[in-house]
């Protein structure tokens, strides 16, 4: 007798079963021969040694050895149930009584069972790989018990399930059970096998994408390695992304024009534009600079270095970079330089970059006058660009550069919305981090961009843009300023541009004055500047071509090597004349003296003006008529007799502006009691009604002009007596200032 424990596998009566030579084994099984009797003992739980009463079902089945085969497995075949009632693994010793079985199933019956099941089963395994090989299993099938026997190993249920088949008496209900827990294996093992295979699928399609990729890209460098020069595009900008360090919204919507680029192909008409996106936004730095010490010695240093003067200027960025230091911040508030043009405005927002140590940029707004210019066209646009900020921030290509923009009051507004409103965004701290640019479509920050303005002059910039910013006054030069700068920095860098060395032109101190006072009119340095890089390039030739060595530029050859004849300033007039008095204007490019020009005609009282006057100046005659009428009541008989002719010569300055108010009603005072004024004195003011002289602007520029032309005594505004400390001490030696009150003071100083 041999006892064969198994765990898995139930053995019903007459089935046949073929156990390996291995299972065998490990169920203790040494020895087996054809013919011996074996008991099926049924484990509750697997275990192979030990085994006692506890670790089995109650009932068991009877069987015999049928054959054995070459590799030492065996055939055998199971008879009947039995109740064990004593067992003895250890001496292979079993006692119990046969079990009987309730014969209720008819042979008919059991059969179209049986076939109906197996017919099922052979359709089941059909849908797999396996299947063929299972046919043959399921056709050896010959009852019911048979089917749960080779079925049961696979099965999911638990034993106690298992063996509640072996304990059925009935031979229908058992056969009905089993046919249940086969349809029931086939309906999980379908499900879960249609789940494995689309999960199978779905695993093989994400591996074979990754293993094309790869492939791809592999074979990609493979190809850019041969030909470095075609690095395909895409590529190229799918790395340039990756290492951007772009925000998410930015990166998002890289990589969709990404993506459609790749979809669209080189012979899209849109692969230039969104190729023309992808290249502007990825060569915008992303990355944050961190910000460096400022040291402010050395800044001052680089300051002075480049330019000459401008004292108050630098005194004030240099507070402007000690505060910012304080605040460990790398822009602060908005500077803005008003000033003629060739005072050194752009300039020195240029060395506040190099005293930083950070990159410069310089946008000019001038006639600026859409707000796409400023916030750029949306991509729907034909020829969408971006505004000009950003354009500026892809040549700075840092997140921190020293913007000047300049021209800030020739912004213009249009029909095409308000440029200045854009600026504002640009330049409000509060907005600025998350500045939108309609090409770009995703926020920038500009907050650590330091930001500086320049202007001409503060009329035409709109008021809330001229509120978040700091004014600082560029006054002009005076001859003696320019004398400096053009001797320190503008021949030697000229010299240097042209190629000429130091020793071989030699621009004497007279000729650079002569510069100064025949060739140029400017409160700056432009005009100046011009001249002489065209001195230079008269030099570079006599140099070149006529084999000089040395050139020496006397004053007297100015005319010849600049090919022009020196300007002719308005002078101290010569002579004295009733009804002719000088005043001062102020330009966008300096002061300047003028003369205003009355005659009396014989006629009926009407007056005539010429000299191309404009409205505001206009206005100045009628106050200045009624004025003098009014002081001089005794001369009544004069306008009436006589006709007024006024008329303001010099063309080159634009004659407008309630200035010219004192000097107009100096000349007709003059004129109507036949006093000349001495034409030592000039006069700047504006005038009321009731004879206040009332103060002006741009009062520096104008002492600077009366110097220049000779004036000896200048009338001002006794409210502009504070503007006296912006102007500098050599014009202040030449001059004596009269600040007045009314126009009387002035005409009894004058007409006596
Ligand atoms: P702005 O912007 O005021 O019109 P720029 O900055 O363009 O004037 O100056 C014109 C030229 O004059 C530049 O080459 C500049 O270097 C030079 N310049 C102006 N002021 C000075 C100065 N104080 N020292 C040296 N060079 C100067």
């Amino acid at each position: 007798m041999i006892l064969i424990p198994t765990y898995n596998t139930v053995v019903l009566p007459g089935s046949k079963i073929y156990f390996r030579k291995e299972y065998l084994q490990e169920a203790g099984v040494e020895k087996i021969s054809v013919g011996e009797k074996v008991t099926f003992l049924y484990l509750k739980e697997p275990k192979d040694k030990d085994i006692t009463m506890e670790d089995i079902y109650p009932i068991a089945v009877a069987g015999q050895v049928l054959s054995i085969d070459d590799e030492g497995g065996a055939n055998l075949e199971a008879f009947n149930r039995i109740n064990i009632e004593y067992m003895d693994f250890e001496n292979q010793n079993v006692v119990g009584v046969q079990r009987p079985e309730i014969d209720d199933l008819d042979p008919q019956s059991a059969n179209t069972m049986l076939i109906g099941l197996r017919d099922e089963l052979l359709n089941y395994v059909t849908k797999f790989q396996w299947g063929l090989m299972a046919r043959g299993y399921v056709l050896a099938w010959k009852n019911m018990n048979e089917v749960m026997v080779g079925l049961s190993p696979f099965m999911n249920i638990t034993p106690e399930e298992k063996y509640a088949v072996l304990s059925e008496d009935s031979t229908k209900a058992r056969a009905e059970l089993i046919a249940q827990y086969a349809r029931e294996f086939m309906a999980i093992n379908e499900v879960s096998e249609e789940a494995k295979q689309a999960q199978k699928e779905l695993h093989e399609k994400a591996y074979r994408e990754d293993a094309i990729k790869k492939q791809i890209n592999f074979l990609q460098k493979a190809l850019d390695e041969m030909h470095p020069e075609n690095i395909s595009e895409v590529r190229k900008f799918e790395e340039k992304i990756e290492n951007s360090g772009m925000n998410e919204t930015a990166r998002k919507e890289a990589d969709n024009v990404l993506n459609r680029m790749k979809q669209e192909g080189k012979d899209s008409h849109e692969y230039g534009l969104l190729y023309n996106y992808l290249d502007f936004v990825t060569s915008l730095q992303w990355k944050k600079e961190e910000p460096k010490d400022i040291e402010l010695d050395n800044a001052m240093e680089v300051l002075d270095r480049e330019h000459y003067g401008l004292k108050k200027v630098k005194k004030r960025i240099i507070e402007q970079l000690a505060v910012m230091s304080l605040n460990k911040k790398q822009s602060g508030s908005i500077l803005l330089f008003v000033g003629a043009p060739g005072t050194g405005k752009t300039s020195i927002g240029k060395s506040i970059a190099e005293a930083l140590g950070r990159e410069y940029v310089r946008i000019s707004l001038g006639g600026v006058r859409d707000e796409a210019d400023i916030r750029g066209h949306r991509r729907t646009y034909i020829g969408a660009m971006p505004g000009r900020i950003m354009d500026g921030m892809k040549k700075a290509a840092t997140s921190n550069p020293v913007m000047v923009l300049d021209e800030i009051d020739k912004l213009a507004i249009s029909y095409n919305g308000d440029p200045a409103s854009a600026l504002l965004e640009v330049l409000d701290p509060e907005q600025n981090n998350t500045f939108t640019d309609h090409y770009m479509n995703v926020p920038y920050d500009l907050s650590d961009v330091l930001f500086v303005c320049t202007a001409n002059s503060l009329d035409t910039i709109p008021g809330p843009l001229l509120d978040r910013m700091e004014v600082i006054r560029f006054t002009g030069y005076t001859a003696l300023e320019k004398f400096s700068i053009a001797k320190d920095h503008l021949i030697p860098k000229a010299k240097k541009k042209a190629g000429i060395s130091e020793e071989n032109l030699i621009i004497e101190d007279d000729t650079i004055k002569a510069l100064i006072n025949g060739y140029t009119m400017e409160a700056g340095v432009r005009g100046l500047k011009k001249q002489i890089s065209s001195l230079c390039r008269y030099a570079a030739v006599e140099l070149v071509k006529n084999n000089k060595e040395i050139l020496d530029v006397k004053p007297e050859d100015l005319q010849e090597y600049l090919d022009q004849r020196p300007i002719r300033h308005e002078g101290i007039l010569e002579k004295k004349h009733a009804g002719v008095v000088t005043g001062l204007a102020w330009t966008a490019v300096g002061g300047e003296i003028l003369f205003i020009e009355t005659m009396l005609t014989k006629g009926k009282g009407n007056i005539k003006i010429t000299g191309q006057l404009g409205d505001v100046m206009k206005e100045s005659v009628d106050i200045a008529l009624s004025l003098v009428k009014s002081i001089y009541p005794e001369k009544s008989e004069v306008f009436e007799k006589n006709d007024i002719h006024i008329h303001v010569p010099a063309g080159a300055v634009p004659k407008d502006g309630p200035s010219a108010g004192i000097t107009m009603t100096t000349a007709i005072a003059s004129l109507v009691n036949n006093i000349p004024v001495s034409p030592e004195y000039a006069m700047t003011g504006e005038v009321s009604l009731r004879g206040r002289v009332m103060p002006i602007g741009g009062l520096p520029e104008k002492l600077m002009a009366a110097a220049r032309a000779g004036i000896k005594k200048v009338f001002i505004p006794e409210e502009n007596k504070d503007d006296l400390k912006e102007v500098a001490e050599e014009v202040l030696n030449e001059l004596e200032i009269i600040p007045v009150k009314k126009v009387e003071d002035v005409l009894g100083i004058v007409l006596i």
